[in-house]
């Protein structure tokens, strides 16, 4: 039950296995799945998303630092786990939690394979990444034979999937980009079975790519925002369940005469009699100050309320003046996705960084699903 701090993060993993079968219906039964749970599985709960994932038949999971990867094992989760970027100070611990490194750089695959022989490794599953136009992580195509020979030169490690990622899979205008990112890890992949007489994992798509590109699903896909119920792109959208849905209640309702103000720095300032809700959430929580003033709202039984005057640190004010409401009731900040997405973009963001922004003072209650 949600304690004093009345707000609470709604989890519906009923959603979350609607949303898995719906994005793994797009490939074929044959390619694998990777599940991206990084950042408290999107600023939900990692550790029950896991475990339903798993269950649910995802192939790997998969997270952005050494430490969350730990979090999993120490919860029982058996599935193999890569780590997006790991940090070689962990390597101990990594290798302690049969965690699987990304290795995108010459510096990263000296270090973890100097480590892995020192540990006496075998064979240890490693993730070799490319740069093929995102230019943030991954080795240069034309890194190819180096790679080779670092890794020809060793027992220790044992490539498990070579990949890449997207830089713009959601975006249209900038197709011809992606299919020449794709074009370009084919041949990248291309060379390494080649070299190796064998064929690891392949993947590139993330969630837009696998609506977008399901041509280019190869062996994996690695699906994180649409497990959550974002597609980036309305059409998409409407096929999918939010997972998350942001709740909190009206703590006091003020009754204001024409003329005066709502909060710090007067902001808001009401023309005729106005009724102000205050709610017990602010940017603390993850409802950032640029979110204040107008720019977006809430829903209070199905009816608009907008957010007014400055966001403060615990509380948020809005305007209930035209909505029938009192104190104790229920208030929807964000849970369906059009609305959420509007709200992300209201404060000049996306998705992805309102929802991994809910802080961890937000009580989060999971719904399981319903049988
Ligand atoms: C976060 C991440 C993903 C997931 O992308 P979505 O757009 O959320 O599906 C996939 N691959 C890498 C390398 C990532 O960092």
């Amino acid at each position: 039950m949600p304690e004093a701090h009345e707000t609470v993060l709604e989890i519906d993993l009923g959603a979350l296995a609607h949303n898995y079968r719906t994005i793994r219906s797009k490939v074929p039964a044959d390619v694998k799945f990777m599940a991206v749970i990084k950042a408290y599985a999107y600023g939900n709960d990692s550790v029950s998303f896991a475990r339903k994932l798993e269950e649910l038949g995802a192939n790997y999971l998969a997270v952005a630092y050494i430490q969350e990867g730990v979090r999993l094992r120490a919860a029982g989760i058996t599935a193999p786990v890569m780590i997006f970027h790991p940090q070689k100070e962990n390597f101990e611990q990594l290798i302690e939690h049969c965690l699987e490194p990304s290795l995108y750089s010459e510096k990263l695959l000296r270090e973890f394979i100097a480590f892995a022989e020192e540990k006496k490794q075998k064979d240890y599953p490693v993730h070799i990444k490319f740069n093929t136009g995102m230019n943030r992580l991954g080795f240069a195509e034309k890194a190819t034979e180096k790679v080779f020979e670092i890794l020809r030169n060793t027992s220790a490690v044992k490539v498990h999937s070579v990949f890449s990622h997207l830089a713009a899979s959601e975006d249209w205008k900038e197709r011809e980009f992606t299919l020449n990112q794709i074009n370009r890890f084919r041949s990248i992949a291309q060379k390494f079975i080649e070299e190796f007489s064998y064929e690891p994992l392949l993947h590139i798509c993330n969630t837009s790519a696998i609506f977008n590109y399901p041509e280019a699903a190869l062996s994996m896909v690695r699906s994180g925002i649409g497990l959550y119920g974002f597609g980036n792109d309305k059409n998409i959208d409407a096929n999918l369940k939010p997972v998350g849905t942001l709740k909190t209640i009206i703590s006091q309702i003020q009754h204001l005469e024409p003329g005066d103000t709502v909060g710090y720095n007067r902001t808001y300032k009401v023309d005729k009699p106005s009724k102000i809700a205050t709610l017990p959430l602010g940017y603390a929580d993850g409802i950032h100050r640029k979110y204040g003033n107008e720019k977006t709202g809430v829903y209070i039984h199905g009816q608009f309320a907008p957010i007014v005057g400055n966001v403060c640190m615990d509380i948020i004010m809005i305007d209930v003046t035209e909505i029938d409401c009192k104190e104790g009731d229920e208030v929807i900040v964000f849970g369906n996705v059009q609305h959420a997405t509007r709200f992300a973009e209201a404060g000049n963001t996306i998705s992805y960084e309102l929802i991994t922004g809910i802080s961890q003072r937000v009580t989060r209650l999971i719904l399981e699903e319903e049988q």
